[in-house]
């Protein structure tokens, strides 16, 4: 019997892991392990997604006009230039899709996000990891990395699951220096926790040769509709919406994005209180003799002595019901990423890590 075989490269995809959402036998579960939002999102999202729902037999909007506007209003930006995604997930997609395939490379950094490389291997490219310098971009290692098969650079600024950055100055030092057959893919993902920070707008405007891309899934709290959005050169979103499907978002879910963005009430909340509580969880963890590098996002990636060290506290945080993410398959088998919560989740996990490090009642 003959056997259908996938294109190359597909078997080499190793399946991505989300983040647990509960333990067995356990009731008074806290989710820590995918850097959702854990205010949620804005009233005000939560009822243009109700309102949406009454819709339902006709087909959503194909262009997301009204998101994309109010998008280049929020923003700043030019709304022609912007593309919606289901999460930015369907973006990084997209982009390798569009311009990856057999025979070219697509770069990311060693602790870069795992659909970098899950997107260059669905598409038939080669996927390039970049190594870090203690956990942070290295621009010249990346430079070194491009050939003539390089058509995508992925850096996610700040980064997951490091939580660190690399200032405007290095990511325009890289823009200009890439070959000019080379697409520089800013993933913004965690860009709205950073004051003041653009997530690399000002840079696409300024070049022809960068992209960014956004998602309403952390700071906005909609992780469960899918919404990211892209924002490019014209010419670069002319080619993305070619393989983008008609309707890839739903209805409510634009609904849910458009006003979420409105509220910029909420948003302020959820990113001052992200900035209190990540303070407060690493002092904590760092008296419990637990480091970790200064995060610019909504998590901390907590350092143990050793992969074991790390897997065994996951382990008793597990056993209290408190999950959180080992991030080995990032290169990291001595950490563990911890999304910050709220006050008492923030404060269950620190108690439960003392307690394991042999310091607390
Ligand atoms: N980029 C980075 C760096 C991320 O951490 C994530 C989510 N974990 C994404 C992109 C994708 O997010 P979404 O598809 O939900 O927009």
């Amino acid at each position: 019997m003959t056997q259908i075989t996938p294109q190359p490269g597909i078997m080499d995809i190793a399946l991505y892991e989300s983040g647990a959402a509960h333990v067995d036998g356990i009731s008074n579960v806290v989710k820590l392990s995918s850097n959702e939002n854990p205010f949620g999102p804005s009233d005000q999202a939560r009822e243009a997604y109700a309102k949406a729902g009454y819709d339902l037999h006709r087909y959503p909007s194909s262009d997301h006009g009204a998101l994309r506007r109010a998008l280049a209003a929020h923003h700043g930006l030019d709304t022609d230039r912007i593309i919606c995604g289901a999460g930015s997930d369907e973006i990084i997609a997209f982009l390798c899709q569009a311009y990856a395939g057999p025979g070219t490379e697509v770069i990311h950094t060693e602790h870069g996000f795992a659909m970098y490389k899950i997107s260059a291997l669905a598409a038939g490219a080669t996927p390039v990891e970049v190594p870090e310098r203690e956990r942070v971009t290295d621009v010249d290692a990346i430079l070194a990395a491009c050939t003539d098969a390089t058509r995508l650079v992925f850096l996610a600024n700040p980064n997951n699951p490091t939580g660190t950055m690399i200032g405007d100055g290095e990511v325009a030092r890289l823009a200009e220096a890439l070959p000019p057959h080379v697409l520089l893919v800013l993933d913004g993902a965690y860009a709205e926790y950073v004051e003041g920070y653009d997530g690399g707008a000002g840079l696409v405007d300024a070049r022809q040769n960068v992209v960014m891309t956004r998602t309403f899934s952390k700071l906005y709290g909609l992780g469960g509709l899918r919404v990211g959005w892209g924002y490019g050169p014209k010419h670069v979103i002319d080619v993305l919406n070619r393989v983008r499907g008609p309707f890839n978002l739903a209805t409510p879910a634009l609904a849910a994005a458009e006003a979420a963005l409105r509220d910029t009430a909420w948003t302020e909340k959820c990113r001052n209180e992200n900035s209190r509580l990540r303070a407060w969880l690493a002092e904590a963890l760092a008296e419990h003799g637990v480091p970790s590098d200064t995060s610019t996002a909504n998590f901390i990636l907590a350092r143990f002595a050793s992969p074991d060290q790390a897997r065994a506290c996951d382990a008793h945080l597990q056993s209290q019901g408190l999950i959180v993410r080992q991030v080995a398959g990032y290169n990291l088998p001595h950490c563990l990423r911890i999304t910050v919560g709220d006050e008492p989740s923030c404060r269950r996990v620190a108690h439960a890590i003392g307690q394991f490090m042999g310091d607390a009642e």
